[in-house]
């Protein structure tokens, strides 16, 4: 095996080498090999830095102090953390090492240029890479001398305290836990600043662009009020410029440092980029969001008529980025000294600042009042109507497809799930800023948080009209969400989930039932579809017959007959429930004929949990039993358990005429992870070959047959699935409202991507 060398250059770095190089390395590499302007670099390897561990002897020193070290113990945590720091700091770095540091910094310009160091964590996975203190920077280094102290000092740094407590509590082997050092051209620049290459919220299609004078340290402390550049990547136009008054600026100082300096009242004023320099940094970050495939959060500067991308990062995390507060409005923080109080998963975007009340039990929702901030452990359907009311919602469980999460898009009210603790950590009254895209609630009010609920989350069509082969649906729950997902011109609905009509009015289907107010139930559930027929006229409208686990029943009127299950998700639920409760499915398929009837020929039905094609057989028998004319009306599955993925092609020749993934469902199924743990969340993989493999055949077996295939899971609304699903063949996608945008233009662009290819292999023959 080759030995991987001290110093790797950034050219010969990819990302796949973050072993090597670090995150930051390995991003930089990975940018530079994609013809992004990268300032020039090379990385002191992590095999490095072992090597000077095990050459000085400080490897055996520092595994014995920390052997016996309590990490409670504060004061030996300190100390140890000390010794180790002075250890390293001490030592000698090897002679080679050295040399090849030196030989390095010489070529990059004949050893006096002007650098930045970072060190580069290795583990990556650490969920928080500045908790574990492997952030620092030197910024201004010159000389061969000042080089190798700022190495050094990289080194160092995985040992502060904080670091090794961290190690210790996330199950890090300190002794083995590794860094890598990047030196790389320190860009004095004249203007910098940070850009979003999409709309962060609804993923529209412009680039918005911060930029002030000097160096991006400014913007990206929050220091400065910076200029604001909104560029329209379909009109190829700046769109909206604002310019600020910029007070300060931040530069190089000559000994190894940087200053901060008043800019002249002239230059206070003047506008920062020019058209054609928005242009050009939006075609670069166009370039790093198409090579990653999501949209970037990405540093730029520029000196003369030089540009310069200095990092490039996924939107999503720039919760984590410690040192960052700009984007003031889209990230929510504009003096960046607001304390994280919770992080979990952003489940529907958007940013409120609201009082707290906490909800144990779904009895006392009627306390929340407008716009207050609803906490509590999960949501239920009778709590519908108090998350109407409030401007978030803050969980302790459930991911992406929980109740909260899937109610709060369409509410257009951020909302942050799987805080794990939210209800203990957050007291009555407290106020608090919860950001519904990052994941994250911070203590009191983030004061420029200016993206307040029901803020253009919603993409209208007309403004991009993008045409596609693959059909682009929406999901919706809630009828009152039927206009939002209408204007964002989506070619129909890909699934209507029919259980929030009825669980909202706090009643099981049960209950009417029994109280013999059957006519009610049909009325709530005719009314309530009509509203979304309505709203996407001569488009296919696919409602899904009931499908709530019995838990989600428990605490409305009639849910004391509720059979309590030990595993809900693995219970009495959609068709098998419907088809043990005849009349709980004959009151549906009312509601369904009396449309029918009005003339609503675009409302397909699908049935959910199907796990064997004779259930598809009895349920259609049963709407023949009723009146309906079975052959002549539309009547999908859902695949979400394996075997129906598995036996797709006997479903078929049973006559279903279309098919839509589950895949929250298929995931949990195909996975053994409940879906609504936290625990297991991370588990939870929706690219999973086994998951992948059960699609790509099922797709296959669709297209054999004619048949309209589809997604409605949470997946769809994810670009990089949406992107490997086309290239399967899928027929259309159903996404949440606030991704239709972001997934018409993937779907778009790798559908381009693929006639593009065919046709020049077509040539190459
Ligand atoms: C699914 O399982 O992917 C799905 C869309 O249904 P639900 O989230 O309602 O279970
Ligand atoms: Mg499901």
């Amino acid at each position: 095996m080759k030995t991987m060398p001290n110093i790797l250059w950034l050219e010969e770095i990819r990302k796949e080498d973050i072993i090597s190089v670090g995150g930051k390395g390995a991003s930089l590499g990975e940018m530079a090999s994609i013809g992004l302007p990268v300032p020039g670099a090379f990385v002191i390897t992590a095999q490095a830095f072992r090597r000077f561990l095990v050459e000085t002897g400080l490897e055996q020193k520092l595994y014995a102090s920390f052997e016996k070290l309590d990490v409670e113990n504060n004061d030996a945590l300190e100390k140890a953390a000390e010794t180790a720091k002075g250890l390293v700091l001490k030592a000698k770095i090897p002679p080679a090492i050295r040399d090849d540091i030196k030989k390095a910094y010489k070529r990059m310009n004949s050893g006096n240029l002007v650098v930045a160091v970072r060190s580069s964590a290795t583990a990556e996975d650490l969920p928080d890479a500045s908790f574990a203190g492997q952030q620092e920077t030197y910024l201004n280094i010159q000389g061969e001398a000042a080089l190798l102290l700022a190495v050094q000092k990289c080194w160092a740094s995985l040992y502060g305290a904080r670091a090794i407590y961290y190690r210790a509590k996330q199950g890090f082997d300190d002794n083995t836990v590794n860094i890598a050092v990047v030196v790389q051209q320190l860009v004095n620049s004249e203007k910098a600043g940070v850009m979003f290459t999409s709309h962060p919220i609804t993923g529209e299609p412009s680039t918005i662009i911060e930029g002030s004078w000097g160096l991006g340290e400014a913007v990206v402390s929050g220091s400065v009020s910076p200029d604001k550049y909104v560029f329209d990547q379909r009109s190829e136009k700046v769109t909206e410029r604002v310019i600020s008054t910029k007070k300060i600026e931040i530069l190089a100082d000559g000994s190894n440092g940087t200053k901060t300096v008043e800019v002249s009242a002239k230059r206070q004023e003047q506008q920062v980029l020019s058209d054609e320099e928005v242009a050009k940094l939006a075609m670069y970050g166009k370039i790093a969001e198409n090579h990653y495939g999501i949209p970037q959060d990405v540093e730029w500067s520029i000196v003369n008529t030089t540009f310069y991308i200095l990092q490039s990062r996924p939107i999503t995390t720039i919760g984590n980025r410690k040192e960052t507060k700009g984007m003031s409005g889209a990230q929510g923080s504009g003096k960046g000294d607001q304390k994280i109080l919770l992080k979990g998963q952003g489940a529907s975007p958007g940013i409120a600042t609201g009082k707290v009340v906490i909800i144990n039990d779904a009895k006392d929702a009627g306390r929340v009042k407008e716009g207050d901030i609803l906490v509590t452990r999960m949501t239920n359907p009778d709590m519908v109507p108090a998350m109407r009311k409030v401007a978030a919602i803050v969980t302790d469980e459930g991911g992406m497809t929980c109740h909260a999460a899937i109610v709060s898009r369409e509410l257009g009210t951020p909302a942050v799930v799987g805080t794990k603790t939210g209800t203990a950590a957050l007291k009555n009254g407290q106020v608090i800023t919860v950001n519904g895209e990052m994941g994250l609630v911070y203590e009191g009010v983030v004061e420029s948080a200016v993206q307040q609920k029901g803020s253009p989350q919603v993409t209208v069509a007309a403004a991009a009209p993008v045409i596609t082969a693959t059909s682009v649906k929406v999901n919706v729950s809630i009828p009152e969400a039927a206009a939002r997902a209408a204007a964002t011109g989506a070619d129909g609905v890909g699934l209507l989930r029919i259980e929030h009509l009825i669980l909202g009015l706090n009643k099981t289907p049960g209950w009417f039932i029994t109280n013999h107010r059957e006519e009610e139930f049909v009325k709530e559930l005719h009314d309530g579809i009509r509203i979304v027929l309505d709203a996407f006229p001569g488009k296919t409208v696919w409602v899904r017959t009931l499908d709530a686990p019995t838990d989600e029943f428990r605490n409305m009127m009639g849910g004391e007959n509720e059979p309590i299950e030990h595993n809900p998700m693995l219970g009495w639920r959609g068709i098998r429930r419907d088809l043990e409760s005849p009349e709980q499915f004959r009151l549906q398929v009312e509601a369904f004929k009396q449309l029918w009837k009005e003339g609503y020929d675009n409302l397909g039905i699908m049935f959910p949990m199907v796990s064997h094609p004779d259930q598809f057989v009895a349920a259609k028998e049963m709407m023949r039993g009723w009146g309906v004319d079975v052959e002549n009306v539309s009547l999908g599955i859902m695949i979400e358990i394996p075997s129906s993925a598995i036996l797709i092609e006997d479903f078929l020749e049973c006559g279903i005429k279309f098919a839509s993934f589950g895949t929250n469902d298929l995931i949990q199924y195909t996975l053994a992870i409940d879906r609504n743990n936290e625990n297991v969340a991370k588990m939870y993989e929706p690219k999973h070959p086994a998951v992948l493999h059960l699609i790509h055949d099922a797709i296959q077996s669709c297209r054999e047959y004619g048949v309209e295939c589809s997604i409605c899971g949470q997946a769809g609304s994810d670009p990089k699935m949406v992107e490997w699903l086309v290239e399967h063949g899928i027929s259309s996608v159903s996404a949440n409202i606030d991704a239709i945008a972001k997934i018409r233009e993937t779907v778009a662009k790798t559908e381009k991507r693929i006639i593009l290819e065919a046709a020049r292999n077509r040539n190459a023959e």
